[in-house]
């Protein structure tokens, strides 16, 4: 029987065959170090899961309004204000089952048969399928290696058409940890006007920042951007919450009511107890991100110093998330032990079993001259991973 022409088209993630991989050794008793992480590794703080006990022992654990309890709406209006200088409504609010889970609403309910989304490259992996699996085109748009993998605003000016409907940017950016600056985002926000598109605004990575890079929220540059702004935010990356599962989108009252409807008949609600969680670390002090950043930074600095100063391979100096995107060109072509190395597959293949060092190989970000590393891991396994990458590329011809 035929399945869904439309779904069989999505791919699944290109990066999972290279973690089952590394899984498989890891079971084996083999010491593999692992630059893989997508998540911070450090645990959720404990007031959070307080809050989330309380929340059991209280008895809320039924369904809550499909959009999400009023208490987090207004809480998640507060710190728009706080934070973003955005004033939001709590109707402006969707509350959803993860950031990833807002995306998906987000591009369910704007995007029509062939409308195009303008999504910078290198991108994170769910944006095209996601876009697609909403009947609309991806269309990429270069970043800037030279340049801290910023947009290419003249290119962006050249892909703009009649069917643009949207540019997703996610500042700072995961694969790249890029930061957009204030005048890249006002240009943005320029052509979005003129020719009257959506900004999909991905900040999940707003609060980890590094060497003085400020986040600014593009929906608060004037009021006609902010009308054509879906602001994405969550839990995951700010408070170690990934699994919690909740994350949010703020715009205008008649996209949210429509988002709102597909999220009623889909999911319902998300998870009652990781919403009052979620209300809690809004309300909560922001010292514990703060010294997770403080930890995260250590290990950046670490890292981009150790991995310049190794021949052939090279990365920019990232301004936030918790990535590295470490540049491949000089090796490509080379070999190890006669298997040529065509691109970041091989790379990442080869490096896996010849070191046991395991990285994401960034053709899965549509940049297949990089590999990704994660420093969401302690500083102890990152110097030992990049000993053995450097032992790795000393050893190729
Ligand atoms: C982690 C991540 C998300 C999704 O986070 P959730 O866990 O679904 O809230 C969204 N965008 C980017 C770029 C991410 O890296």
């Amino acid at each position: 029987m035929e399945l869904s022409r439309k779904h069989l088209d999505i791919t699944a993630s290109l990066t999972l065959e290279i973690d089952a991989k590394a899984k498989k050794m890891r079971a084996h008793g083999i010491d593999v170090i692992g630059f893989g992480a997508g998540e911070p590794d450090f645990d959720t703080p404990s007031f959070i899961i307080e809050a989330a006990k309380e929340a059991l022992d209280k008895g809320y654990t039924k369904y809550t309004p499909s959009s999400g309890i009023m208490e987090l709406k207004e809480a998640i209006c507060e710190k728009l204000k706080r934070d973003n200088n955005l004033d939001y409504e709590p109707n402006e609010i969707l509350i959803s089952n993860g950031a990833k889970h807002s995306l998906y609403n987000i591009f369910q309910a704007i995007l029509n048969p062939g409308d195009e989304v303008i999504i910078p490259s290198p991108y994170w992996v769910s944006y095209p399928e996601m876009v697609k699996m909403a009947d609309g085109v991806p269309v990429y748009v270069n970043t800037l290696d030279d340049h801290g993998f910023c947009i290419d605003l003249e290119h962006l000016k050249n892909i703009i058409t009649k069917k643009t409907k949207a540019i997703v940017i996610n500042s700072p950016n995961n694969p790249c940890g890029s930061v957009y600056d204030k005048k890249q985002l006002e240009t943005i926000a320029q052509l979005a006007v003129e020719h009257d598109f959506f900004v999909v605004s991905d900040e999940i990575y707003e609060e980890l920042l590094y060497d003085g890079a400020e986040h600014i929220s593009i929906a608060s540059l004037n009021p006609e951007i902010k009308e054509r702004t879906l602001l994405v935010n969550g839990m995951s990356k700010a408070y170690a919450m990934t699994g919690w599962r909740i994350g949010y989108t703020a715009g205008k009252r008649e996209i949210i009511s429509v988002m709102s409807n597909i999220q009623s008949h889909s999911t319902s609600n998300p998870n009652s107890i990781a919403q009052y969680a979620s209300l809690a670390a809004l309300k909560g002090s922001k010292d514990i991100i703060k010294s997770m950043v403080c930890k995260f930074d250590e290990r950046r600095k670490f890292m981009v110093d150790k991995i310049n100063s190794i021949d052939m391979i090279s990365c920019t100096r990232p301004q936030g998330a918790f990535y590295v995107m470490l540049n491949i060109k000089n090796v490509i072509g080379k070999t190890y032990n006669d298997r040529i190395i065509k691109g970041s597959l091989d790379f990442a293949d080869v490096l896996l079993e010849a070191q046991n060092v395991a990285v994401v190989p960034g053709i899965a970000f549509g940049a297949d001259e990089y590999v990704r590393l994660s420093y969401a891991t302690s500083k102890e396994n990152i110097e030992k991973g990049l000993n053995r990458i450097e032992k790795f590329i000393k050893e190729l011809n």
